[in-house]
């Protein structure tokens, strides 16, 4: 590949690969083309270089101990958490609190405000196209609490339908829990407007950025939103940490989720004190190197820019979703006009997973299926689709290897 041949003249992408080790193995005697960003992405040598320095150098648990290991454990800790503050333009660290992923910072929210705020009829608003960890967790609640879950539902071309919406937000709506971006069709949706609406309503709303984090300037401020939850593993971070931002004074008022060391203040057995924010709502150990290792991620996606990154992508969905229209017999499923780097696709006659397969083959990788959103898939009246799914560092080239492998495998599958 060749400097001239970069489809973006401000993003040296090849540089950029260089950053990302795993970019130099084969699959199956071919050179990997990793389309299934959305899933999880890969890591930077920074970030792989990170975990490796905590274990050999500094490995010690945090906050409590006050030998030199200890110490600089617990600094390194603490400094993700000022990355993740000036990551999402939160006010205060405080209202930064470390989870396992978006799923745990959403049933974070769900346990703790949900089980403190809601009653029976009260009503919470997600929409169609929510991944199953927006939409469980409600679901659960609403069993214990005797609440309902209402759907917003979208249009044909992967929208959100903006009057069902408003209809939605009468006084029995408490929350809304809404996808920043689709997983499984590409939609940004309009979570600024939504919120604004939601809050008019006097609903709080949490925003699932599992999918936006990676993609779009996050500034929960302008946003205005009351919560935000985001994955590590999908920023070019490691897998098994994640970040729930809260507002201070909802955060304040919640109840503790899970109990244990760390977030208390005092323990007797006559009565507990817990810690403050953030620490209240983060019992046990953390995972402390993946922690460390996130600061990593969030710095090398600053040192090159988002706006860079995210001109790169808007002309690798341009360039993808144009030649996948050359595939006869193809459907792009999810056509929003405002849409992330991932392309979501059925070709008639033929099932996504044969040709997740036959792509494999030619070390292809994308990801077929549900994406769970079966709820979304069973409204398309569709099994699942082939979703390729984009990074900083795709090419045009690797959408050109995608392009091939799709013809052969077709060719194939309806011989
Ligand atoms: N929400 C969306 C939109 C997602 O795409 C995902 C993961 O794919 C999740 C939530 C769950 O993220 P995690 O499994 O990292 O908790």
């Amino acid at each position: 590949m060749t400097a001239s041949a970069s489809i973006s003249n401000e993003l040296d992408v090849y540089a950029i690969r260089k950053a990302f080790p795993i970019l130099e193995r084969k699959v199956k005697g071919w050179p990997l083309v990793y389309l299934d960003n959305a899933a999880t992405s890969q890591k930077p040598f920074a970030v792989i270089q990170a975990l490796t320095d905590y274990y050999t150098e500094f490995n010690a648990n945090i906050h409590r101990g006050i030998h030199t290991l200890a110490e600089e454990a617990t600094a390194a800790f603490e400094s993700t958490r000022d990355a993740v503050r000036r990551f999402i333009q939160a006010e205060s660290r405080e209202e930064i609190i470390f989870t396992r992923g978006t799923t745990e910072g959403i049933n974070l929210v769900a346990q703790t405000w949900g089980r403190k705020n809601l009653k029976e009829g009260d009503e919470i608003i997600v929409s169609a196209m929510e991944h199953h960890s927006n939409i469980v967790p409600w679901q659960v609640l609403c069993a214990e609490k005797g609440s309902v879950l209402r759907v917003i539902p979208v249009t044909g071309k992967g929208e959100l339908i903006w009057e069902e919406f408003e209809k939605l937000l009468t006084p029995r709506a408490k929350l809304v829990s809404i996808a920043h971006i689709s997983n499984a069709l590409g939609t940004i949706n309009p979570v600024k407007k939504i919120i604004r609406k939601a809050h008019e309503a006097g609903a709080i709303v949490i925003v699932d950025g599992a999918q936006s984090a990676v993609h779009l300037d996050i500034n929960v401020r302008d946003l205005n939103c009351d919560f935000f939850a985001f994955s590590a593993h999908k920023v070019y971070g490691p897998t098994g940490v994640g970040v729930l931002y809260g507002k201070m004074q909802l955060l304040e008022d919640m109840p503790v989720f899970q109990a244990g060391g760390e977030m208390i203040k005092e323990v007797s057995f006559e009565g507990t004190t817990f810690n403050e924010l953030p620490y209240k709502f983060e019992a046990g150990t953390p995972n402390i190197a993946d922690t460390i290792a996130l600061r990593f991620a969030i710095e090398f996606l600053e040192s090159i820019g988002r706006e860079k990154i995210r001109k790169h992508e808007e002309e690798l969905l341009q360039y993808a979703s144009e030649r996948l229209m050359e595939i006869p017999g193809l459907k792009i499923i999810g056509q929003a006009a405002q849409k992330a780097s991932l392309v979501s696709f059925i070709v008639e006659n033929t099932h996504p997973q044969d040709l997740g397969i036959l792509l494999d083959n030619r070390g292809i990788a994308v990801r077929t299926g549900h994406h769970c959103a079966q709820p979304l898939m069973k409204l398309f009246g569709i099994p699942g689709t082939v979703r390729a799914s984009f990074a900083l560092y795709n090419t045009r080239e690797e959408i050109d290897e995608l392009i091939v492998g799709l013809e052969k495998a077709v060719h194939l599958l309806k011989r």
